[in-house]
């Protein structure tokens, strides 16, 4: 870390930002984020370097030399997703999010990226308006969303709050001002009630490790506000109060010693200890009637839950590093969801390459996503040629190309692509396409163009059976009950996306006796033939005791 530093000091010299400060704060401001989630030497040292290669002359090769594969390979990662540009269109949202995390390989980069994005929005104020906007807007729409979906709270927390105020101005400062008065009230109250509740708590035989309030992020607060017809005072947790108890039975009674004393707000109690959010959050929640019948928010906790939902998947990461703390998991063991599953995959995997393939983010194996020069993100799917690249572009571009450009490089119409390539089709003006090319694409709109094309020349092409065009694909959700162990939902997703299905969001829940998992799939499939094969494959899965689709 102290070398890494010392480069890329060195490396930066005399480079500034726009706030007029030393370049050298951007990646120092980056690397604490990542020290405040506790990551590995090589994450910090990572961070330490990640604008040397984008912003000096300084090689990846020179990194490799200087530091190692490892070091190298998670800089070049951030280097490379720094080339994703998101222009707030709708529909590329999903996309770009899937290919940040296809594309990053490896879990660690998503990480520096945040930290990075972190320390940008920190210092927006710099930038030229346009500037502000388009990155407060990627902010929001994926930076944050990705933060959420690997359960790090806090930095998804500041991303939108800091993203918020150039996003929605105005709703900004309307916020501001109304909430100013209903805090102050709301903290006198909670700093009275504080004192009360460890009471009431210790009575009932609960010893609490901590009691903090917790103010809610305006972004998030916000959001609630749109929900509630704009009533502050209907926002019950603008300030919650917080327990942090030693285990699992302290919550539950915690929860009990509450309920003993103030009444409940029916539907308001939640119990996401025994069903975690899909990000692996858990905790206890309940909103009672005080004592002079203001109503206020509780939230208990363990430790370990409270640092997994400060730091998402970096908590995991540090426990599986440190070795030590392994009893720590047992709690959330049973529990199958994503954040779970993956740190199940890296839990236990020492050999380094090993080690790194584990990390490997694999949810997309059957498709890729490839960049125009402009940077906009085309989906496609595995296998896809240079061609249907251009035919995804546009049709003219399709009949008209004549290679292509893949990251800078001439390559012919045939040529697979790959995740991250970036592609440009190389066009001549008076070019048409021949029947021959058909037998280079995958994709049925490039097929269909050809088509086209070819009966505009009067060319009538012979419809073989896997040329017809396909009947709609089929969008499903899979309800698989299973015998919960670890590694399930890798092995599952593995099967899915073996059979050519398109996996969109995967999810899962313990049942009431963790001894049996419910899994929620969402797919998109070609036909019905293959999703009836689908479902008789995983039935015949060891573990799967059920299957349906719905
Ligand atoms: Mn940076």
């Amino acid at each position: 870390m102290e070398r890494a530093f010392e480069f890329a000091k060195r490396a930066h010299g005399q480079q500034t930002r726009a706030s007029g400060e030393s370049y050298l704060v951007h990646p120092v401001a980056a690397a604490h984020t990542l020290v405040a989630l506790n990551m590995d030497a090589a994450t910090i040292a990572s961070a330490l370097l990640h604008d040397v290669v984008d912003d000096t002359t300084v090689t990846i090769k020179e990194i490799e030399k200087e530091f190692g594969k490892e070091i190298a390979f998670l800089v070049s990662g951030v280097t490379k997703l720094g080339k994703l540009k998101y222009r707030g269109v709708e529909r590329q949202v999903e996309n770009l999010r899937k290919m940040f995390l296809a594309m990053a390989e490896d879990i660690r980069v998503v990480l520096i990226k945040l930290a990075d994005r972190l320390h940008n929005m920190e210092s927006l104020e710099y930038l030229p308006e346009q500037k502000r906007h388009r990155i407060a807007l990627e902010t929001l729409d994926i930076y944050a969303p990705i933060a959420d979906r690997l359960g790090i709270g806090e930095i998804k927390g500041r991303l939108e709050d800091l993203a918020f105020k150039y996003i929605y101005p105005k709703e900004y400062a309307w916020l501001m001002g109304e909430i100013e008065e209903q805090f102050r009230v709301r903290q006198n109250y909670i700093e009275r009630l504080k004192p009360v509740f460890e009471k009431r708590l210790r009575d009932e035989g609960v010893q609490p490790l901590d009691i903090h309030a917790r103010a809610k992020h305006y972004y998030s607060l916000y959001q609630k506000l749109k929900r509630s017809d704009m009533d502050v005072s209907k926002v019950y947790d603008l300030i919650a109060l917080r327990a942090i108890v030693p285990d699992v039975s302290a919550c539950y009674a915690a929860l009990g010693a509450i309920h003993k004393y103030w009444k409940p707000l029916p539907g308001r109690i939640k119990d996401y200890i025994a069903l975690p959010k899909p990000n692996g959050y858990q905790s206890l929640h309940t909103t009672v009637f005080c004592d002079d019948g203001v109503i206020s928010e509780f939230q208990i906790r363990t430790p370990l839950m409270h640092d997994h939902a400060e730091r998402g998947i970096a908590a995991h990461w540090a426990y599986a590093e440190n070795g030590k703390n392994r009893r720590a998991f047992s709690f959330a063991d049973q529990r199958l969801t994503w954040v779970n599953q993956l740190r199940d995959w890296q839990k236990g995997v020492r050999a380094s390459s090993e080690f790194l393939e584990s990390l490997k983010i694999d949810f997309f194996k059957n498709r890729i996503f490839v960049l125009t020069p402009r940077g906009d993100v085309i989906d496609l799917p595995e296998g896809a040629t240079a061609l249907d690249f251009a035919y995804h572009v546009h049709s003219e571009v399709g009949d008209r190309a004549s290679g292509a450009k893949v990251n800078g490089r001439f390559c012919a119409l045939d040529t697979e692509l790959k995740n991250g390539d970036v592609v440009e089709a190389v066009v001549q003006a008076n070019r048409k396409p021949s029947a021959k090319l058909i037998e280079i694409v995958t994709t049925n709109l490039a097929r269909s163009q050809i088509r086209k094309a070819l009966r505009r020349q009067g060319i009538e092409t012979p419809i073989l059976a896997k040329l017809l065009p396909k009947p709609k694909p089929i969008e499903t959700h899979l309800e698989i009950t299973v015998r919960d162990r670890v590694g399930l939902l890798k092995d599952i997703s593995a099967i899915i996306s073996r059979k050519n299905v398109d996996i969109r969001s995967i999810s899962g829940e313990a049942h009431e006796d963790a001894a049996e998992s419910l899994i929620r799939v969402k797919i998109v499939v070609d036909n019905k033939k293959a999703l009836a094969q689908l479902l008789e494959d995983l039935k015949k899965f060891p573990d799967v005791k059920s299957v349906r689709s719905i």
